[in-house]
């Protein structure tokens, strides 16, 4: 663990063990925290606060800055470890350790949006509006991608002038670890950024429900979300951003470009095995394309080379864990019984190579049932299910018709497609054309079950900080 810019071990000498999805192989083992380390941590970001609050937004732009240059110097060196305690594909791995430099130097880049206004009021007098930073931030994150969901919280909340304690996954805690590290010796003092790893039901807890604690930023699924959530209130605290489970929805009118189209729902879908928040996670096809389009997915689909993403030809690794696997073969099992056809895939692979790993065949199931789990649940796995429609009311009576309201696409040459979909679509983001890049000057978040709270763009930075006025009479 990173504590006051000193590694150590926790409290009860415990240990987590880290294992390749791939392979089943011991990766590394990292300290179980305890309610005693993250108490440690939060004094440790408490006594650095007073400091690096004092550190003007341009120096604190510059230590991230300096970290990114260095992210993207070892990013070679930094990804592997991300493909071998995650299981994603290595050039994913790069992309995301890239993603997580661009979102520091994008945070760089904007320290003068805390600058604050000064306000004329005539004879009344001035007004000043000055960004205050919060205290103590907590940040709680998930295995499936660790580095981006750690930029997306820590690049706002320490330019903002917070200091921060992160808790990442127990199942893929190593890359956010090399990066805290990473962090401080591009400067970063001691103390304003410490990592405590252990399970989320020890460590977790205990963070969401400390008292010194100004806000808490938790990703993961929607149901422990909940769970956060009440514990957050409990304890009194008022600044709480949830990023949650999605079930975004494809829409592809009957206009669209097939072939860009089939690319998209297949990086949208297979990206890291399916397991993103916002992947493709229901397909609705026109009637009048449908035929053309599943043609060339299946084929396409059925082609993808499963393996171990440690090897750069291969486009999609295992599922995270045996318990993921296992939620994917209950899934397509469930959708078989309720009369769905599968065109490809829907099988765990066989031969070498795949019997140590939680591989699993990329899948394309059609003749869903509308009332399906498939279809209102988020399937965080590579099993995309497609369904069609004749009118757009009813592509999107379909595509709001799940809990879930993070993300969704349409694909269309059309604008007043593209805006009938994004006014009625229940997303906090809509592409248009693509599906699933977020690049860090877009704000990202869901509605309905899918969370509450902004990451990314000005708007999370400001979320990191509080607005304080000043009224000078005349
Ligand atoms: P998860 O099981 O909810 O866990 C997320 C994090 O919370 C982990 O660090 C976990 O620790 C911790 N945790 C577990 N129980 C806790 C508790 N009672 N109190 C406090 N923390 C607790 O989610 P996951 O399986 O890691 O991630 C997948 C989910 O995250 C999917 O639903 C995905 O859609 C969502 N996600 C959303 C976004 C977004 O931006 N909306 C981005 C990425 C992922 P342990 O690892 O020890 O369990």
């Amino acid at each position: 663990m990173q504590i006051g810019g000193m590694e150590t071990g926790s409290s009860n000498e415990s240990w987590i063990r880290v294992v390749n999805p791939a392979t089943g192989e011991y990766v590394d083992r990292v300290p179980e925290g305890t309610a005693d380390d993250v108490s440690r941590a939060v004094d440790a970001a408490q006594a650095a606060f007073d400091g690096w609050c004092k550190v003007t937004p341009r120096e604190r732009g510059k230590i991230l800055s300096h970290a990114a240059g260095m992210v993207r110097e070892r990013h070679t060196a930094i990804a592997p470890m991300l493909t071998w305690e995650e299981g994603k594909p290595i050039r994913e791995s790069v992309d995301e350790v890239r993603g997580f430099a661009n979102i520091l130097e994008f945070y760089a880049g904007i320290s003068a949006s805390l600058q604050g206004e000064y306000i004329p009021l005539g004879r009344q007098g001035e007004g000043l509006v000055v960004h205050e930073p919060l205290g103590v931030c907590g940040a709680i994150v998930p295995w499936n991608v660790p580095a981006i969901v750690m930029g997306w919280k820590v690049a706002p909340a320490l330019l903002g002038g917070n200091t921060m304690v992160l808790k990442p996954s127990s199942t893929a805690p190593l890359t956010c670890l090399l990066l805290a590290s990473l962090l401080e010796e591009a400067g970063l003092p001691p103390g304003v950024l410490n990592v405590v790893t252990g399970s989320g039901e020890v460590a977790g807890t205990a963070l969401v429900r400390h008292p010194n604690l100004q806000k808490i930023s938790f990703t993961g699924s929607t149901e422990i979300g909940s769970q956060v959530l009440a514990l957050a209130r409990e304890a009194g605290r008022k600044e709480i951003l949830l990023e949650l489970g999605g079930s975004d929805p494809m829409i592809v009118w009957k206009d669209a470009d097939i072939p860009s189209a089939v690319v998209g729902a297949i990086r949208g879908r297979y990206y890291n095995t399916g397991q993103t928040c916002n992947a493709v996670k229901r397909l609705y096809l026109h009637e009048e394309i449908v035929d053309r389009f599943l043609e060339m997915l299946t084929a396409q689909v059925h082609s993808l080379r499963v393996g171990n993403g440690i090897d750069p030809k291969v486009d999609m690794g295992p599922l995270h864990s045996a318990s993921q696997r296992e939620g994917i073969i209950k899934v397509v099992d469930q959708i078989r019984n309720e009369g769905g056809k599968i065109l490809t895939g829907g099988e765990i692979p066989l031969g070498t190579g795949y019997d140590k790993g939680f591989f699993y065949q990329p899948t394309v199931i059609t003749e869903v049932p509308e009332n399906s789990q498939a279809l209102s649940e988020e399937v965080f796995g590579p099993v995309l299910p497609v369904c069609t429609y004749s009118t757009l009311q009813e592509a999107l009576k379909m595509a709001n018709s799940s809990r879930y309201g993070l993300g969704a696409s349409v694909w269309t040459q059309n604008l007043s497609v593209v805006r009938m979909v994004f006014r009625e679509v229940k997303a906090g983001i809509v592409w248009v054309n693509r599906h699933l890049t977020v690049p860090p000057e877009i704000p990202f978040g869901g509605v309905k079950e899918s969370g509450m709270g902004r990451e990314n763009g000005i708007q999370a930075l400001l979320h990191y900080t509080r607005t304080k006025s000043l009224f000078l009479s005349s």
